[in-house]
């Protein structure tokens, strides 16, 4: 005799075989299959994330699990099938590629699901439920914990493909949020194996605004923060594709920066430093930054890093630093 979660959990680890049943065999996911070479993404790496395909169909996985005598009501509350407005329940998942996503103890426990092409929405994750909590999981924690612990250091993603393409490029403890921002208990999770993160968002402004607030509350944590910057418009996935494997490794283990040195840079993001004015509000900007740094040490480096490259005198950035520091106090 089942409990619900128990129903919901067999659910899922069968929704996940089949899925990836029918992407691996079935002739009708050719497309989906197209769509992964075309990504770049190996049947090894298929076969080591489950990924799977769920057809373009309203009733395939609800009358194959239904068959298995699964209650709909529990699917539906699972967030596997969805109920019409006349009552009859229908697959939530529909020709999509399907990400499972696993929980601590590596059971299936949701998907995320992508459309082959351009739609809205481009993702479609599953709902929270009885077996599923967003903030509590990380996308693939399961599978580089190990690595994550022995190495004491975790890199950070967005996506989902974003970890599946660094794993085939070698870099393997690697976890993503799932379309939400970083949770305060995501954040416990990561402290409680590791003391650096390594941030490596979306090269675009709304992944610079993620790692701001997302390494704010990992140094609450105390957590050592790193962030491997990408170029303009670029995300891992797509770096790793451009740029290859080695180079990614490169970014992330020898390049990342500290965060205070990110800030100031995202300071010059859409400003012309040659112009006065904006120069002069550039470095106001950094000074600030820089004034909430907690040693002395710290400041120095930066101050003079400041001075160097625009050719001021270090006294007067250091006095101006300090009429900051102590407003700040
Ligand atoms: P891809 O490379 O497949 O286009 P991505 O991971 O680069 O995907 P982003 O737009 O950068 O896609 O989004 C990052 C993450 O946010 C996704 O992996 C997914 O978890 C989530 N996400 C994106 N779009 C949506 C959406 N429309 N609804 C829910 N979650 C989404
Ligand atoms: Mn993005
Ligand atoms: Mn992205
Ligand atoms: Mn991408």
């Amino acid at each position: 005799n089942r409990t619900e979660k128990e129903w919901m959990i067999k659910a899922h680890s069968l929704s996940a075989k089949l899925f990836h049943h029918v992407l691996l065999e079935r002739a009708e996911a050719e497309p989906a299959r197209k769509y992964l070479e075309n990504r770049g993404i190996r049947l090894e790496t298929i076969k080591e994330f489950q990924i799977g395909y769920a057809p373009a169909s309203w009733d395939f996985l609800t009358s194959f699990l239904q068959k298995r005598n699964f209650p709909l009501e529990l699917l539906e509350q699972a967030g596997l099938i969805t109920q019409g407005k006349t009552s009859n329940y229908y697959d939530r998942f529909r020709d999509r590629i399907m990400f499972p996503i696993l929980d601590s103890q590596s059971q299936v426990v949701a998907f995320g699901g992508r459309l082959l092409g351009e739609g809205v929405p481009k993702y479609l994750n599953s709902p929270e439920s009885l077996i599923f909590r967003k903030s509590r999981l990380l996308y693939n924690f399961q599978r580089s914990r190990t690595t994550i612990r022995n190495e004491q250091t975790t890199v950070l993603f967005e996506g989902y493909v974003d970890v599946i393409s660094a794993w085939q490029a070698g870099v393997t403890n690697t976890i993503a949020t799932m379309g939400t921002s970083l949770s305060e208990e995501q954040t416990r999770l990561i402290r409680r194996n590791s003391e650096k993160v390594i941030l490596c968002y979306d090269g675009d402004q709304a992944g610079i605004d993620a790692i701001t607030r997302a390494a704010d509350l990992l140094e609450k944590q105390g957590c050592i923060i790193k962030i491997a910057a990408l170029p303009d418009g670029l995300d891992p996935d797509d770096y790793i594709r451009k740029f290859g494997s080695e180079a990614f490794q490169k970014k992330v283990n020898h390049e990342s920066k500290s965060f205070v040195a990110f800030r100031i840079e995202a300071l010059r993001r859409g400003r012309n430093l040659l112009d006065d004015g904006e120069r002069m509000r550039y470095i106001g900007e950094a000074l600030a930054v820089i004034s909430k740094l907690t040693t002395a040490v710290e400041r120095d480096h930066y101050l003079r890093q400041l001075a160097e490259e625009f050719s001021l005198s270090l006294d007067a950035l250091k006095q101006e630093q300090y009429r900051l520091y102590r407003a700040e106090k």
